[in-house]
């Protein structure tokens, strides 16, 4: 039997961890919100009351945490967390994990934040692997989600039988933070995107296209995108657009920030100017300081077309 501990089991890791009850693994869960520890309860998770609780005698650790900030604090400990010095080495998980842990974080961080995990864990001897994700809640609960893996060859091998439950499409990007660095660029295309179609399905209507037209005609030719497909930002066009919902979100405006200001702070560290992807991330600034971080990233249309809908 494979118990797996799983730590911050919110709108993502609640799924995912379900997904691997499902196969027969044992999950031994953390979260420090109580409603989340409820929930989780409910659907078969042994709720631990730490990281390193939860970690005793687990075959693999799975992290699903907001931000750099919290996997730093989960990994290195409390201390590191707050001032950013060394590993308290009391309550992180990289102070209770074996080498025969494989430990495997999922979350959307930025690239330093992933690098200090893998270097540090390296130095233990213990197994890391980055393996953030895509495909949303849907596809969290579908097992559907692409999961996108950097580390060593041996560990990313290792972590694919434990992250295949959860998993539609797996591939192994190479080196460690290869698999961060993938979700990074991915997501700052489709925020891109997603500025790209708020100015175009605005100037179509301008212009006295019909937008169910005009929707048909981009989905054959070279304007098409998956977020053309999935998101276009006039009501009823696309089934889930979140726009014919009161831009109740799919992808939260607060979140599509963070991701693209990772892709911003990762080019800066190259010295890459990245106009597009500047812009976009000031789009969605602007929703998110206007009261719209919890409203679907999409609402930047509104800054296009002060009479788009939802
Ligand atoms: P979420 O906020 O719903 O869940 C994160 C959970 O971590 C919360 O329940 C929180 O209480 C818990 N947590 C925070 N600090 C903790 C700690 N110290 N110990 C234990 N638990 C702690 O976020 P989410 O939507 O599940 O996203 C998780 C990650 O996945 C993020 O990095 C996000 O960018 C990424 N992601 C999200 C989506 C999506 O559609 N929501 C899609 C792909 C990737």
């Amino acid at each position: 039997m494979t118990t797996v501990a799983f730590i911050g089991l919110g709108n993502m890791g609640l799924p995912m961890a379900k997904n691997l009850i499902a196969a027969g693994f044992t999950v031994r869960g953390h979260d420090v919100v109580d409603a989340c520890r409820a929930v989780a309860a409910d659907a078969g998770v042994e709720l631990a009351g730490s990281a390193p609780e939860a970690m005793e005698g687990a075959d693999a650790v799975i992290t699903m945490l907001p931000k750099g900030e919290h996997v730093r604090a989960v990994y290195f400990g409390a201390a590191q967390a707050a001032d950013g010095s060394q590993p308290s080495n009391d309550d992180g998980i990289l102070a209770h994990a074996t080498p025969e842990q494989m430990l495997i974080d999922s979350s959307t961080v930025d690239i330093a934040t992933c690098q200090a995990v893998h270097d540090a864990a390296a130095a233990k001897g213990l197994h890391f692997v980055d393996a953030p994700v895509s495909g949303g809640i849907s596809g969290a609960e579908a097992g559907s989600l692409t999961f996108m893996v950097g580390g060593a060859d041996a560990d990313v091998e290792r972590a694919r039988r434990l992250i295949e439950p959860m998993c539609g499409n797996f591939f192994a990007t190479g080196d460690p933070t290869t698999g961060e660095a993938a979700k990074i660029v991915n997501n700052m295309m489709l925020f891109v995107a997603v500025q790209g179609l708020s100015e175009a399905a605005t100037l179509a209507k301008k212009l006295g296209l019909d937008a169910k037209t005009f929707h048909q005609i981009a989905s054959v030719s070279s304007g098409n995108s998956w977020a053309l497909q999935t998101w276009y930002p006039v009501p009823g066009v696309v089934e889930t657009a979140a726009v014919n919902n009161e831009f109740s979100a799919s992808f939260r405006a607060d979140l599509a920030l963070k991701d693209i200001g990772l892709a911003l702070a990762a080019a800066a560290d190259h010295g890459l100017h990245l106009p597009a992807t500047g812009l976009s991330a000031q789009r969605l600034a602007e929703a998110v300081d206007g009261g719209g971080g919890e409203l679907d990233c999409t609402v930047v249309i509104a800054a296009v077309d002060p009479d788009a809908e939802g």
